[in-house]
């Protein structure tokens, strides 16, 4: 047997590896053109594709490295020289991929069998028995459901502390004087400039600026982030996990969904160490549950939801949504100061905090009215730890309310979010007090207008009761304003005036 490794999956100690010694992977390079992708993405793929290589060779793996146009280019050549082989590959978490593969084999004449993907902490089969026949489902059972079985972060039965939940120390922001600690860098080595070179010249459409790479691109410098992560930046990761600040692109975050997602790291040694800083006494529990709610809840919820879901979900609009994506998505050009930040870190670093991608980039494009595929597709482009498998259930589901598979409600709040949890609305030529007349901060009127655009779906829906209270207090005269100030907004966002 022959492993094929994709680009996801560069983790020497994935059990298919532990049986065989012939190594195919193949660097397809179309598929970089299908969409804009950001080219420290594109960079960061190739350049670990190829370091992992070199790491098996020297472990004394025999590898075949084909760079192609297409896998089915790579498995031509690949067939043509070595006709029959049976290949063994962990399946892939995007809809359909590993029978696409398969397909590919087998028409050139191999096997390919597919094997349990262990990178990531639980199994399709423990979701769907945990799950049922659901067809919709809610993270924090499934994450507490997950620490009781695995024993993470518990004390006997109970959970370590006695709550499962630490979030109400969680959403604080910086005192005035607060500097977060530097974000680890990891400069370009030799192949990654070559990586990052072919990129510049193979795709000159690509969105984003490739000059500040500082991503872990081998398992031992992603060991070092995260290393890095629990020494000095875990203790206030919590508290701050939701706070935006002016110039500050990685705050307390972790910077560790890129190397999950490529496989050199896996979530269990990532949850591991987490949760030795708590019981070391070094990280405090607030920290370290949030940390590891986001690896054992989320993470893996995303996963099940998106591979119970698909493909339904990846065309899911349940609000009806058309609007195409404001300029200033692809521009960065905007008098708003929080969406100009988050958008610019996206092209500076293909990256943008969870708050960021959650509370401006998609709350924004929802109450704007953008289609969930287009939105999807921006965000599948933009960032260096988008995968179909990861983006479609964030955004189509989490961020733009396109389903209730994964949430009764929508993230979608009017700028009083944004003037709570960051420093940007008093530098912001926009009022965020205020929400109509030329300068009122446009997540305002787009929000109401949004709440009662969608009123006969929302009304009912949990939660959101409070909200309609609010609602049911405007009058016709005041509707009317909203309305014709949402109305303007979008003009703007499409003329690139916003
Ligand atoms: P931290 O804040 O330090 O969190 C720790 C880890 O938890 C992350 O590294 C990640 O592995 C995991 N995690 C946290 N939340 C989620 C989640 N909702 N889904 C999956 N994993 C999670 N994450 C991606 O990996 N790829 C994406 O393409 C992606 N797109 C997103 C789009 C939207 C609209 C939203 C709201 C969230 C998206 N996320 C995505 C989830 C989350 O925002 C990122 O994982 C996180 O911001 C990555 O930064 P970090 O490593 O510094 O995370």
């Amino acid at each position: 047997m022959t492993v094929w490794v994709l680009g996801d999956q560069l983790s020497p100690d994935a059990t298919p590896l532990q049986h065989d010694d012939h190594v195919l992977m193949i660097e397809a390079h179309a598929f970089g053109e299908r969409l804009p992708y950001h080219p420290q993405k594109l960079a960061l793929v190739f350049s670990a594709m190829r370091h992992f290589r070199d790491d098996l060779r020297e472990r004394g793996y025999e590898v075949t490295y084909i760079e192609a146009e297409t896998f089915a280019d790579g498995l031509d050549r690949f067939y043509d020289a070595a006709p029959g082989t049976d290949l063994v590959m962990m399946d892939p978490p995007s809809h359909g991929a590993g029978e696409r593969f398969r397909h590919l084999v087998e028409s050139r004449g191999g096997s390919l069998t597919l094997v349990e993907n262990d990178r990531f902490l639980t199994t399709p089969a423990e979701f769907d028995s945990w799950a049922g026949d659901a067809e919709s489902y809610r993270q924090e059972h499934w994450y507490r459901h997950v620490r009781r079985e695995t024993g993470i972060l518990m004390d006997g039965d109970d959970p370590a502390g006695g709550e499962w939940n630490y979030d109400d120390q969680n959403r604080e922001t910086p005192p005035d004087d607060w500097t977060p600690p530097e974000a680890p860098r990891f400069l370009p080595d030799d192949v990654t400039q070559e990586a990052i070179e072919f990129v510049r010249e193979r795709y000159p459409a690509a969105w984003g600026s490739a000059d500040e790479f500082v991503w872990p691109v081998t398992r031992d410098e992603a060991r070092q982030a995260l290393d890095h992560f629990v020494e000095t930046r875990l203790t206030e990761f919590g508290p701050y996990q939701d706070a935006m600040l002016d110039g500050e692109w990685a705050l307390c975050h972790s910077l560790l969904s890129a190397s999950i997602n490529l496989g050199l790291l896996t979530p269990h040694e990532v949850v591991e160490v987490v949760e030795d800083a708590y019981r070391d006494g070094t990280a405090p529990l607030n920290s370290v549950e949030g940390f590891v709610r986001q690896v054992v809840g989320w993470r893996e919820f995303m996963r099940h939801v998106y591979r119970r879901s698909m493909p339904e979900l990846a065309d899911a609009n349940q609000l009806g949504q058309t609007e195409s994506l404001p300029e200033a998505y692809w521009t960065g050009e905007t008098d708003m100061k929080c969406l100009s930040e988050a958008v610019g870190h996206v092209y500076d670093h293909g990256y943008a905090h969870h708050i960021e991608r959650l509370m401006v980039l998609s709350n924004f494009a929802l109450v704007y009215g953008v289609d969930p595929q287009e939105l999807n597709r921006w965000f599948h482009l933009g960032f260096v730890d988008a995968y179909h498998w990861v983006t479609t259930p964030n955004v189509v589901g989490m961020g733009s309310f396109a389903t209730d598979v994964l949430s009764s409600k929508p993230y979608a709040s009017s700028g009083n979010y944004v003037n709570k949890m960051s420093d940007y609305c008093s530098s912001c030529p926009y009022a965020v007090s205020k929400t109509t007349g030329s300068n009122a901060c446009p997540f305002n009127a787009l929000y109401w207008d949004f709440l009662k655009e969608n009123e006969e779906l929302l009304r009912g829906t949990g939660r959101m009761g409070l909200m309609y209270s609010h609602v049911d207090r405007k009058d016709d005269d005041e509707w009317a304003e909203i309305s014709a100030r949402a109305t303007e907004i979008r003009q703007m966002g499409r003329d690139g005036t916003l």
